[in-house]
């Protein structure tokens, strides 16, 4: 089902004379690291070592690669092109292509007449089909181009969905093609267009508007928790494509012109338990944005966004609410 292309790899792995190679990937395609590296190995006469901690997206290379190899190949996401270059890393986007004709049959009856596409990274090849496919089907389909930290034509990240805001007012309903809940909810939620998906690995046509609902509350509930708090841990990531510090700077001044005290804690991984020692009333989040929103229940104080950190401190109305986002 995978293509990893490994032909092109293997080109750029002789090209740039890398000897020893790390290799990286998504929890889902660390099945078929060993097999790569062996292949890789065939192909190219280097070696490789296998990065075994998690890795969420292009934004969480290991920048240590260095210290034992000396290239790293990334599978599973593209590139970011606004994060700072390393021409010794190479970003192989794993792309599928299915045939998604039957669920747009079955999604039809759901479809308004403008449509906006969406998609994540494995998709983005089959969205030209599926364009021309709901045209033939008399839809006026609109695709957009994200800012600089998004690589496609229609892709979106979990942080950043800038590719919906040129065309979000052309278009009656956003049309998801993809799998997995929280890029369609982010849309939802930011743009305030329905949003219906398609998940050709589910075999699924869904709606999101239910999820979007019980977030909300859950966001409500969370802001709720964390009015009266004193003092906030601002948590900042250390991952290459996640470090916002002139953010966190600021709203620590934030807290602090509101009469709060506030820390910042660097992490490279984040954990509930990392955070034992400190002493605070909620957290804000400044990394990846899905961990404040997928992690909530794990945390025993509020872990807030930046943007709810400052609807708490009545710096900005509920009317407002966003899903955070990191920009190009
Ligand atoms: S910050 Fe989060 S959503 Fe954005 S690319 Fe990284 S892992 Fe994905």
């Amino acid at each position: 089902m995978y293509d990893f292309r490994l032909d092109e790899v293997a080109a750029w792995i002789r090209k740039i004379g890398a000897r020893t190679v790390a290799l990286q990937m998504p929890e889902g395609l660390k099945v078929h690291a060993q097999n790569i590296a062996r292949e890789l190995e065939a192909a190219t006469g280097a070696s490789f070592l296998i990065i075994g901690d998690p890795c969420y997206g292009a934004c969480d290379y290991t920048v240590r690669y260095r210290d034992h190899a000396d290239a790293l190949v990334q599978f599973g996401h593209a590139d970011i092109p606004s994060m700072p270059r390393d021409d010794r890393v190479l970003f192989v986007e794993v792309f599928l292509d299915l045939d998604v004709t039957e669920l747009l049959e079955r999604a039809l009856p759901r479809l308004k007449e403008r449509i906006g596409l969406i998609t994540t990274v494995q998709h983005v090849g089959m969205l030209s089909r599926v364009k021309d496919w709901l045209e033939a089907h008399g839809k006026e389909v609109h695709i957009g181009r994200g800012d600089s930290r998004i690589r496609f034509e229609g892709q979106v990240l979990g942080c950043n969905i800038t590719t919906v805001d040129p065309i979000a007012d052309k278009v009656d309903q956003f049309l998801y093609v993809g799998s997995g809940d929280f890029h369609p909810l982010s849309v939802a939620i930011s743009s305030d267009r329905p949003v219906l998906i398609i998940d050709p690995l589910m075999n699924e046509v869904r709606e999101i508007g239910e999820l979007k609902d019980r977030i909300l509350r859950q966001r409500h509930a969370a802001m709720t928790r964390a009015a009266d708090a004193r003092r906030f841990l601002i948590l900042v990531s250390t991952k290459v494509g996640q470090t916002r510090m002139e953010l966190a700077n600021d709203l620590r001044r934030l807290a602090e012109r509101h009469g709060r005290s506030a820390e910042i804690v660097l992490l490279e991984e984040f954990h509930p338990d990392r955070l034992l020692p400190y002493d605070a009333d909620a957290f804000v989040s400044t990394a990846c944005p899905r961990i404040a929103i997928d992690d909530y229940l794990r945390y025993s104080k509020p872990i807030l966004t930046p943007l709810e950190m400052e609807i708490v401190l009545g710096e900005k109305q509920w009317s407002e609410y966003r899903m955070d986002s990191i920009l190009g």
